[in-house]
């Protein structure tokens, strides 16, 4: 831009220039002309004047050359003019600079001819004698029989150079301060042109460093105005829409890292593109490392990457499940999904593939149909009693009085066992299904247990076991009154089952301030002298049916059961349960429940 100004300045600099030269030189060459012209006029006038004013004798007379001579020198002394007398036929009669006598013949001279033929001759001439630019005037004269001749005057042009000169020097000063001045006022022009372009060249590159604020402040209403305008309105549209993009990559992008699902995106050559934040966390990836890179990275999920591969090759969709052992073991079901650029004609961008984990749906369907068996294989052996002893009594083969009683005990006995068994998997599945709802209230812990332990005591009589309580007066806590019974008599009814005869349960309630911030909590041990349970089982004894050894439990009437609904209701108050044993010693059931519930969390 600035090139262009300096460009724009020096073209109207040279243009002023050479037309103020010409002007000049015309001037010079106008005040010359008419400086000679006004000389030669009075040139003209002073040789009429002198015609008529002078004397002129004879020229044939012997004292006539001495005569003009001695004029011509009195004349020129007069009017600084050379004066010269000439005969018709050429001959110099008279001169005031030098003697007739060695002067040639003048007929031939430019200003004569011209004299002869016009009646008046003039001619400008270099002086050989003076050295010097001369003006010569001739005149044809003609003073009655006395002279027929002319009279000529010449001056020198010295002075009219010297007025020339003069001119000039005046004129190239004026010419100086006149350009100065064109000078100053075409930079002012040419800068006042291209200092707005120049910003909007500014603001211009700006836009193109991506700075979108950038804008012109130019408030003209000429073309230079309105491109400011057009500029920041082109500036304008690119911020709002460098906004809108911004915005929907955002809203993309916090779609992406928000939804549950992965999201591994391949190109055509097997590149990743994409990975959110999810199938980082799924695949134990980082997607900053793996994007860019083949999917053939991801090898320690070689199932997976089979996968990707065939749907890569293929350019179909499939939908298939695979395990994989890293970060953590799962299940994952991959959706791959063929991406086609629809503009234009379709064409293939690679494969998108959706990842999800579904180890959790699988390991519930796993359970339930693992319940389902357990269920129906738990009921089938006592409804086979039930209906073995049935049809041996229909037979009519038993007699005895004695033994059909003893059958009739069993069927008795083994449809109360299903009952219960009923009636817990009713109970688990209620709690199970969290449809359960708390009731916490709060409780008197001595007189709670002090019920408790009047419903177990007859059990306990019956074997000898002495049943003993130990829990402070004080305590009260905040619990579902109901459940917390339910639990307490599974343990203590477990534990008297699970002791031999003359043995010893203890239950011990202590409330223990922790330390720090969190919660207090009552700690209840349920510890008893029996048979113990075997440390491989103790990590399962929690789990549905399952049961240390079916022929002792068959013995106690248990269903395998109890402690697993134990667990839910303990976990319901938002509790822990664990268990110590040892062979032979003992076991003990330590709970730990908190003080006070979260009502926030009622019935949750
Ligand atoms: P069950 O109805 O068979 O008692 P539970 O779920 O209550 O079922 O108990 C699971 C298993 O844990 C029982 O079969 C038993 O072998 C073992 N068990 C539970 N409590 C005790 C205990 N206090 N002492 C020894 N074994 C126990």
């Amino acid at each position: 831009m600035r090139q262009y100004r300096n460009r724009l300045t020096l073209i109207m600099l040279t243009l002023i220039g050479l037309s103020m030269l010409a002007a000049g030189l015309a001037m010079v060459t106008v005040f010359k002309q008419s400086h000679i012209q006004l000389l030669e006029d009075n040139m003209v006038r002073e040789i009429r004047l002198l015609q008529t004013m002078m004397e002129f004798p004879d020229t044939d007379s012997a004292d006539a050359l001495s005569y003009y001579t001695n004029r011509s020198v009195q004349l020129e002394e007069l009017s600084d003019a050379r004066v010269t007398f000439i005969l018709k036929d050429g001959k110099v009669i008279g001169d005031s600079e030098s003697d007739p006598l060695t002067m040639d013949n003048h007929a031939y001279r430019e200003e004569m001819l011209e004299a002869v033929k016009e009646g008046r001759g003039s001619t400008i001439r270099r002086s050989d004698t003076l050295e010097q630019d001369m003006l010569y005037v001739a005149l044809p004269v003609k003073a009655g029989e006395n002279f027929d001749g002319f009279v000529r005057l010449s001056v020198s042009l010295k002075e009219v150079d010297q007025g020339v000169k003069q001119g000039w020097t005046v004129m190239g000063i004026g010419l100086l301060v006149l350009f100065l001045i064109a000078a100053l006022v075409s930079y002012r022009v040419a800068k006042g042109l291209t200092s707005p372009l120049e910003k909007i060249t500014r603001v211009a590159r700006r836009i193109s460093r991506l700075e979108y604020d950038a804008r012109v402040k130019i408030h003209r209403k000429d073309e230079i105005g309105q491109l400011a305008q057009a500029i920041n309105g082109m500036a304008d549209s690119l911020q709002t829409q460098l906004r809108t993009i911004r915005d929907n990559e955002d809203l993309l992008q916090s779609v992406l890292n928000n939804m549950t699902g992965g999201i591994v995106m391949v190109s055509g050559a097997g590149q990743i593109i994409l990975v959110n934040r999810a199938a980082e966390k799924m695949l134990g990836i980082n997607a900053e490392v793996i994007t860019g890179k083949s999917y053939r990275e991801l090898k320690q999920h070689y199932e997976l990457t089979k996968l990707m591969e065939e749907g890569l090759e293929s350019k179909e969709g499939f939908h298939e499940e695979r395990n994989i052992y890293y970060p953590v073991e799962s299940i994952i079901r991959l959706d791959g999904v063929a991406m086609m650029q629809e503009e234009e004609q379709e064409s293939y961008r690679g494969m998108l593939f959706l990842l999800q984990d579904v180890s959790d749906i699988r390991r519930l369907e796993r359970m339930r149909s693992e319940f389902v068996a357990n269920v129906s294989h738990e009921l089938k052996t006592p409804l086979a009693a039930v209906k073995g002893f049935a049809e041996t009594l229909l037979g009519g083969g038993v007699t005895d009085e004695k033994t059909s009683r003893s059958f009739l005990q069993i069927i008795y006995d083994e449809s109360e066992r299903l009952n219960r068994l009923i009636g817990d998997i009713l109970e688990l599945s209620k709690i199970e299904s969290k449809r359960i709802q708390m009731d916490y209230s709060p409780i008197h812990l001595s007189a709670f247990f002090d019920t408790i332990s009047e419903m177990m005591r007859t059990v306990a009589e019956k074997k000898r076991i002495s049943l003993e309580l130990d829990i402070p007066e004080e305590l009260f806590m905040e619990g579902d009154e109901d459940k917390l019974r339910q639990i307490f008599m599974n343990l203590l009814s477990n534990a008297i089952s699970y002791t031999q005869e003359g043995g010893r349960v203890k239950l011990t309630a202590r409330e223990k301030h922790s330390n720090g911030n969190a919660e207090d909590i009552v700690e209840f041990i349920v510890k008893d002298s029996g048979i113990g349970i075997p440390k491989k089982d103790l990590p399962r004894i929690f789990e549905r049916f399952y049961r240390v050894d079916k022929a002792r439990s068959r013995g106690s009437g248990g269903t395998g059961l109890g402690l697993s609904i134990v667990k839910h209701l303990v976990d319901l108050h938002h509790g822990t349960i664990k268990v110590e044993s040892e062979l032979g010693i003992g076991s003990s059931f330590i709970i730990e429940l908190p003080v006070l519930q979260e009502t926030a969390d009622t019935g949750s």
